[in-house]
């Protein structure tokens, strides 16, 4: 079993970076994940203004998997993702989708007890999930701030990347160079007002090289479903992105005219919004299982 400590973290996602441990394919890896503060926020009284801007949105890693090359898939299963005992929330004004409503900077603690967040006299069932969570870039798209989702994973906040999922993401260089943080305890689709429940976990997952098989964009894997997760400037971008991508497997899963697989898309597929508060959107189209299995749309891209 391998661990990466919660110190060895990335403010970046780089084509080029420097590993802190190499696995072979295959390997169980305990990642010991920071919130998304660098734990700066242990109270109702702190200001955010005042925490290090520098040290925001840690992923910790980055993981060399031996045998991963450009071209291949970083099959990432999801087996665990233990929360520490109490996140916290904040409404930052200029942020989020209410950007302009917002007129005051406030931070909540909110504790965890019996698998359930307490907060306004409610309790809120945790589902947690990953936040942050990809590899290196190609070289061509450069230097992404972990902040930001593209291509390579990132800042997705897709609340479907959870414990017993499966996410694929595209290698886009030697050995993969694998990070993760940024774990919200809960979060609804939209993450409207900036923030999930940010807090620190203990996150398993097995990584598996998977040899020859290519994708644009992450590909989620949950028990009944497959989803492209896109990201763009806005969502009608992150939209058409997830949805070509999709599309196009159909078509080629199907073998028809990529018209019909058009057709059947807007009968069987959804577009689901996974944030709408990050630099980039991100939307996932999602497709059942039991229309194409996982395996022809990977297969297909
Ligand atoms: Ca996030
Ligand atoms: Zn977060």
């Amino acid at each position: 079993m391998y661990k990466v400590n919660s110190q060895d973290v990335i403010f970046n996602f780089k084509p080029n970076m420097e590993a802190v441990l190499k696995v072979p394919s295959a390997s169980l890896v305990h990642f010991d994940s920071n919130d998304c503060f660098f734990q700066q926020v242990t109270s109702n009284d702190d200001v955010l203004s005042e925490v290090d801007q520098n040290r925001l949105n840690p992923a910790t890693g980055p993981v060399y998997v031996e045998g991963a090359e450009p071209g291949d898939l970083l099959q990432v299963d999801i087996l665990a993702i233990d929360v520490a005992e109490s996140g916290c929330a904040a409404v930052v004004p200029g942020h989020g989708a209410l950007k302009d409503e917002a007129e005051e900077a406030i931070v909540r603690v909110i504790p965890i007890r019996n698998g359930a967040a307490h907060y306004l006299g409610l309790k809120l069932p945790i589902q947690p999930m990953i936040g942050v969570i990809g590899v290196a870039p190609k070289a061509e798209d450069g230097e992404w701030p972990t902040a930001t989702p593209w291509k390579h994973g990132g800042n997705m906040d897709t609340r479907d990347i959870r414990k017993g999922t499966t996410l694929y993401l595209p290698v886009a260089q030697p050995g993969a160079l694998f990070a993760l943080g940024d774990v919200h305890a809960l979060m609804a689709d939209g993450e409207v007002c900036f923030t999930g429940l940010e807090i620190p976990a203990d996150v398993l997952v097995r990584l598996t090289v998977l040899k020859g098989v290519k994708s644009e964009w992450p590909i989620l894997e949950t028990e009944t479903e497959t989803m492209v997760i896109a990201s763009g400037e806005d969502l009608e971008e992150a939209t058409a992105s997830a949805s070509s991508a999709m599309v196009g497997a159909m078509a080629r899963a199907l073998d028809v005219q990529w018209e019909e697989a058009y057709i059947l898309a807007s009968l069987v597929m959804d577009t689901r919004i996974s944030q709408v508060v990050d630099p980039t959107m991100t939307v996932r189209a999602v497709l059942k299982k039991d229309v194409i299995t996982t395996e022809r749309i990977l297969a297909n891209l």
